[in-house]
Formats: structure tokens, sequence, C-alpha cells
């Protein structure tokens, strides 16, 4: 029988204790105990939002989330009353907005069991935001159960985590990754192989990788980067392309999806008519909707800026593999010369220092430091011996 835990990769050690819950959750004694909050945390990529909307079905699921049924279906597509998916497209989730949210999900479950919120960025909540929801979280006797999601547990404020029960995904090995490249998307096992390992566990950047020549391309366009870093010039430059490439790689993905949503929108106020409609409440919901989208434009060219960054750190890592003789370690073996090239003329001290330098990097600009001189910065330090 199909289950919807069955695409959570290398999670079995939730999957038990999901499962466990959502029996629990059917017997009226046990019922009274079920935890109403709980975290998801695990690297990106790890699928710690799929986990939560999978827990979230199978709830609400008559068959305990069998995947198939018309509760299943509704509730992935955020289109069952029970189920709130909450995605943030923004860098931060309001106090107005969780007020919102609570307003929604202030009814009783329609259909009598449980009314289920997942929320994907729970590490983007406002402290204000927090402590609404705080309230929410500790009212008892309701049949509300919340799913957030993070990367880690630092990441949701201490007064949150501490009544919720945790759960941390793991990475998922290579060998699990590239299983289901092959079984669910029909990838050719070596392409699999070969995104999973670029990927390092990251579900949806591997297949991304397998699935798309631009992806492909653009990061080979990355890995030379570290190559052509002989000069405070070429630094800047480097850095100059490695936000454009970013840049350009998430404008792909956004542009077709904002200009849908707009064409939506102004159908839904009837495009083309001369009513009042469209000139009052139209106009401004089209600018409210364009304003949305810049923002989430922002946060996806930062993602994309962060995972170059990761794929170039990989690049000193495999460095550093080759210069204390681990050379089957490497993760860009379709780079091995250059890197073997790179480790016989540097010093090997230098490459941990450039990762570290790396990482920092990335916690600014999750800071939201401006990614163009935040990357300048980082190449600068990375040309240096
Ligand atoms: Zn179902």
């Amino acid at each position: 029988m199909t289950s919807v835990f069955d695409d959570l990769v290398g999670q079995e050690h939730i999957i038990d204790i999901l499962q466990g819950a959502v029996a629990a959750s059917r017997t009226s004694e046990e019922s009274q105990e079920m935890t109403h909050a709980w975290v998801f945390t695990g690297p990106p990529g790890s699928g710690r939002s799929s986990a939560a909307v999978a827990f979230a079905q199978a709830l609400i699921c008559p068959n305990s989330g069998c995947g198939n049924c018309s509760d299943c279906n509704a509730a992935k597509a955020s289109g069952h009353s029970d189920v709130e998916i909450i995605r943030t497209e923004g860098l931060s989730i309001k106090v107005e907005e969780v007020r919102e949210i609570l307003m929604r999900v202030a009814w009783a479950p329609s259909m009598g069991g449980w009314r289920v919120v997942v929320m994907e960025d729970a590490d983007r909540l406002t402290e204000s935001a927090a402590n609404a929801l705080l309230k929410a979280i500790e009212e008892p006797g309701t049949r509300t159960v919340w799913l957030l999601c993070a990367p880690t547990l630092h990441d949701v404020l201490p007064t949150i985590r501490s009544r919720c029960r945790h759960l941390q995904l793991r990475t998922p090995s290579l060998e699990a990754v590239a299983k289901v490249l092959i079984i669910r998307d029909d990838i050719a096992p070596g392409m699999a192989d070969f995104a999973a390992r670029l990927s390092q566990g990251h579900i949806g950047r591997a297949k991304y990788l397998a699935t798309s020549e631009l992806a492909r391309s653009n990061r080979s366009l990355i890995m030379q980067l570290p190559l052509q870093l002989e000069s405070l010039a070429a630094a800047f430059q480097a850095a100059e392309k490695l936000v454009d490439l970013a840049t350009q790689e998430a404008n792909e993905s956004s542009d077709e999806r904002d200009e849908k949503e707009i064409q939506k929108l102004q159908e839904a106020y009837g495009k083309g008519a001369t009513g009042r409609g469209m000139a009052t409440g139209g106009a401004k919901a089209v600018k409210e909707l364009e304003k949305e989208q810049k923002s989430r434009s922002t946060r996806m060219v930062r993602d994309s800026i962060d995972g170059a960054l990761l794929d170039i750190a990989t690049f000193y890592r495999d460095v550093m593999m080759v210069q204390i003789g681990a050379t089957e370690a490497i993760i860009n073996s379709d780079m091995q010369e250059d890197i073997q090239r790179y480790a016989s003329t540097h010093p090997e001290q230098s490459s941990i220092l450039k990762i570290d330098s790396i990482m920092k990097a990335r916690y600014k600009l999750a800071q939201n430091a401006a990614p163009l001189v935040t990357c300048e910065a980082l190449m600068c330090i990375l040309a240096k011996q």
C-alpha cells in the first residue's frame, strides 16, 4: 500500500514516530495526549516541509495517509478546509500575518478530526509574530496541531521551541537520493548518481541538476570561479559573475510564475473591463502582488547565491581531500584534474580558512547583507593564497 511517507527519503526514524502519533490520534483516549506543536528541523533539501505536510495529510486522511484519497490530495494542494500550509515568500513572517492565520484556524475542524497548520519557515517569524503564535500553541484542549519547520532548533525562538516536540531530519545518503531520482523521476542511473553526489543529499537540488541543462551549465561556470582568482581585479569580476548567474537562475523560475499570477489576478478583477472594479481595487491588488513578487524574487536570488557559495565550498573541500590523500572522496569528480592541480600549488591550511570565509559570507547574506558587496569581499579573501 502506498503512503504519504513514501517520499521521505532516508528518514525512517521519523516516519516511525509520525505513524505512531497518527495511530494514537485515532483512539479517543490517546488523542487527549496528542502533541499540539511540533518542530521539524533538518538541513536544506532534507525534506522537512515534505515531512510536515505528509504528517498533516496522515492526520486528516481516513486511511492514515494513503496519498490517494481526496483528503490527502486536497491537503497537499492547500485545498483542504482543515489543513493550512503557510509558505512565506518574503524575508519575514509578521505579526499581522500570524493574527490572520489564527483567525482562519479558530474554527473547529470541519470533519471532526484535527485541524493542522504547517508553517514552512518558522525561522522567519518576527519576535512579535512568534509571541502571537505562542498564545495559540499554549491554548489547552484545542483540535489544532501546529507543524513548524526550520533549518535548526536555534532558528526557532526559545519560548516556542520549548513547547514543541522536536523532530530532526537527516541528510539522506547519496545512494538514497540517487535511488529516488531513478525510481520516482525516471532519471538515468549515471545522471542520478552524478546529481546526487554534487548536491550532497539535497533532493530538490539533485533533481534540478539532473533535469536542467541550464542548472548544469551554470554550475560549471560557478565551479570555474575559484580557478580564476588570480588577482584582485579577477576577484571582483568573479563576484559579479556569481551574482549575475545566481540572479539569472532565480529569475528563470520566477518570471513565468509572476506573469501567470498577475494574469490570474487581473482576470479575477475582470481585465479589460472599464468598470470601477479594475480601476480601483484591481489596480491596488496588482500593485500589492507586484510588491510581494519583488520580495520573493529577492529571496530567491539570495537562496540561489547561497547555493552557489555552497558549491564553491565543495571545491575547497575537495582540494583538502586531495591534499590529505583521500582522492576517492572528492565530490566534484568532473573537475578532478583542476582540483589536483590546485591542491599541489596551494598551501594545505588555506582551504579550511577559505571554507570558513564562505560560511561567514553565507551567514552575512542570511542576515540581509548586500549580495554583491558580500561576494566581492569574499572573493578577495579567496583570491589570497
Ligand atoms: Zn488519504
